[in-house]
């Protein structure tokens, strides 16, 4: 399994996919109609995604006064 975390804010479907350039807002397939699938790629893109925007913000508090 990769590593990934629970939860990610930034949306995978919100991203173009790296490996089928599935487009933004769309899914990368469809299984039998019903099923929506992401590739790894593009989570793995929105992570990143996500990192950078918490990066930029504020640091997280130490608890400390
Ligand atoms: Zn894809």
């Amino acid at each position: 399994m990769p590593e990934l975390p629970e939860y990610i804010a930034t949306s995978p479907t919100t991203l173009a996919c790296p490996e089928c350039n599935a487009k933004p807002g769309d899914v990368c397939e469809m299984l039998n109609d019903e099923l929506a699938v992401v590739h790894i790629a593009r989570i793995k893109l929105a992570v990143a995604m996500d990192l950078k925007t918490r990066k930029a913000g504020k640091p997280p508090s130490l608890g400390m006064p």
